[in-house]
């Protein structure tokens, strides 16, 4: 069916086809489910919630629990107040998490419910918390999504005590457990304490114990989130994720923030370990600098693989960006970079990036979609596509390898506990581009060209 998309490209505003991007509640959920003990509520129909759930579990795949309001047609029409309240009273009843946190959905802001009214008139039974975020569906994306209920959580619970914890906050982007897990293995190895702000690492990978647990061990805890607010700095990693988190915190509880981007690549991995040097004033570890090592001499040794490859990078305006800076180091050549979530701070980041390099000829869109980018690649086509499984019929409609990155990744395992973030995140990255450019060279040349060695 793809290989009918036009190469004639037309103007459009109102329409995307094989859109990349999803809705705002996916992010709030997933921001949710890196809390501990926390149940994600969405405030609308259950359309709505199963849509939501199923899109987290088919990438995790690990359930991605959340309840719901449960909206019919009296909801729709009188609004959804009685259903929250009655919504709050039974997942304390029977599920007894620690903490409820609501997202709201198309349908309960087309109607105007107000949330933090129907919350303050809902009993709560003592030390457990509701928090809300607002997430229609008709602007942003689910990166929007996650970076509201970020902001929910430090809006509603983090206090400033005047005492300082000595702790950096830190704040993620949309990335996976695994990338979770190595952003604090480096604030360890450089013995920078932290609190990071939401942590999916151990729910949403938890291991198989053979026994369910609906609140695994994982989890921002809640006393950790009151705490950000005595974090003595905080650290968002990209500005589309966590811009609205950092400026939270520093609003409310006065901690100073560095936006970086997300830390994929070397330069990006440096700026990190730079603010965590500035910070805790301690030496870089020689495990840190041997991975970095590494990771140079692996481009450096497979660089003739990756000379001026051109590719196609698509999925969150923040992974975009990183992926970029890392195949820009590598010697390739970024041609197509598309994101569907809005913000033309993604063209101005992205241009910048290619003036660094000297790559004049990319072509940078935020709110757009896949089905444009195919056209862009029917007129000339790229030697690579880097992104989520949304792309896969593009790259089978024009034979171009696919290395499967970012979110979301439904038709791959393991991809979740792999980091693409980090020099190690890199190191497996750049293996996986290695593989898949030498995978098409094996299978395209002739028999006499066909080496053992390569
Ligand atoms: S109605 Fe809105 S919130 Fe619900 S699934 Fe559709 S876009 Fe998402």
């Amino acid at each position: 069916m793809q290989s009918m998309t036009p190469k004639e490209v037309s103007e459009r505003s109102g329409l995307r086809v094989n859109p990349c991007k999803t809705c705002q509640p996916v992010g709030a959920m997933y921001a949710a489910l890196g809390v501990h003990a926390c149940m994600p509520h969405s405030h609308g129909s259950q359309g709505c919630c199963s849509y939501h759930r199923t899109y987290l579990t088919r990438h995790f795949k690990e359930p991605a629990i959340a309840s719901s309001s449960s909206f019919t047609e009296g909801a729709s029409v009188f609004g959804g107040g009685s259903n929250l309240k009655a919504s709050v009273k039974n997942i304390f009843d029977i599920y007894n998490p620690d903490i409820i946190a609501v997202h709201t959905t198309c349908l309960s802001e087309t109607i105007g419910d107000d949330l933090k009214s129907f919350i303050l008139d809902t009993p709560i039974p003592d030390g457990k918390y509701v928090v809300h975020t607002n997430t229609p569906s008709y602007v942003g994306s689910h990166v929007t999504g996650y970076a509201n209920m970020i902001s929910g959580f430090i809006k509603y619970l983090s206090v400033k005590t005047g005492v300082s914890n000595g702790k950096v906050a830190l704040i993620p982007g949309f990335i996976n457990p695994g990338d979770m897990r190595e952003i604090k293995k480096i604030a360890k190895l450089m013995n920078v304490p932290f609190t990071m702000l939401p942590d999916t690492s151990g729910v949403m990978d938890a291991p198989m114990t053979g026994t369910y647990n609906m609140y695994p061990k994982g989890g921002t805890t809640i006393p950790d989130i009151i705490g950000l607010g005595d974090c003595k700095k905080s650290i968002g990693f990209g500005e589309f994720a966590t811009t609205l988190g950092l400026e939270d915190l520093r609003n409310k509880c006065k901690v100073p923030f560095v936006s970086l981007p997300l830390p994929i690549g070397i330069a990006n991995t440096d700026a990190y370990v730079m603010a965590l040097q500035e910070i805790g004033a301690s030496e870089v570890p020689y495990e840190l600098e041997e991975e970095r090592g590494q990771l140079v001499d692996v481009i450096l040794d497979a660089h003739p693989y990756f000379d001026n490859k051109t590719v196609a990078i698509y999925g969150d305006p923040d992974t975009v960006l990183g992926i970029a800076a890392l195949v820009l180091e590598m010697g390739m050549h970024p041609k197509y970079l598309v994101t569907g979530t809005p913000g033309e701070a993604f063209v101005t980041r992205g241009k910048d990036l290619m003036a660094q390099y000297g790559v004049e000829d990319a072509v940078i869109k935020a709110s757009a979609d896949l089905f444009e980018m195919h056209q862009w690649i029917k007129n000339d086509k790229v030697d690579l596509m880097i992104g989520g499984t949304h792309g896969k019929t593009i790259a089978r409609a024009e034979d171009i390898p696919l290395v499967r990155a970012g979110f979301p990744v439904l038709d791959r395992y393991v991809h979740s506990y792999i980091p693409i973030v980090g020099y190690r995140g890199a190191l497996a990255l750049v293996e996986k581009i290695a593989n898949a450019l030498m995978d098409r060279q094996d299978r395209d040349c002739a028999d006499e060209d066909l080496e053992m060695v390569m």
